[in-house]
């Protein structure tokens, strides 16, 4: 049947880096579209002060899409609101219009933990698990 592919099947877990994570479940292919960072569509002013709410509980919800809009996954988020950031990742993004896509950066293995670089321009509060002795704040 033609139509869009077939998303790789991911599933949420307890993570080691921190609090849940996210997994593959089969291989994945470097470059294919794993999901899509949902979220809804807010300005950066209200970004911002959303953001303060959300770092004072250790959590990053909000990512930039561009000058105009942000996605806060706390509100109408899915799976790919789980998946932790590592220095190293395994995972990167491309943003499409206001679709922000999560697609791997080599071949992932199934059982493998996905990850992606935050890339956080904000507070720089919270630090990195990625690895014992990582030091980033995020
Ligand atoms: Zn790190």
């Amino acid at each position: 049947m033609l139509g869009r592919p077939r998303p790789p099947r991911i599933a949420r877990r307890r993570s080691k880096l921190h609090g849940w994570g996210v997994f593959a479940l089969e291989p994945i292919n470097k470059n294919r579209r794993i999901i899509d960072y949902a979220g809804e569509l807010i300005t950066h002013k209200e970004s911002l002060e959303r953001e303060t709410r959300y770092l004072k509980r250790g959590q990053i919800w909000c990512f930039t899409v561009n000058r105009r809009w942000v996605r806060d996954a706390n509100v109408g988020g899915n799976l790919a609101r789980f998946i932790n950031h590592a220095c190293k990742p395994n995972c990167y993004t491309q943003i499409v219009g206001t679709t922000i896509w999560i697609r791997a950066a080599r071949k992932i293995r199934a059982g493998e933990e996905l990850t992606y670089d935050y890339h956080t321009d904000g507070e720089h509060v919270i630090p990195c698990r990625c690895r014992p002795g990582c030091g980033r704040k995020l």
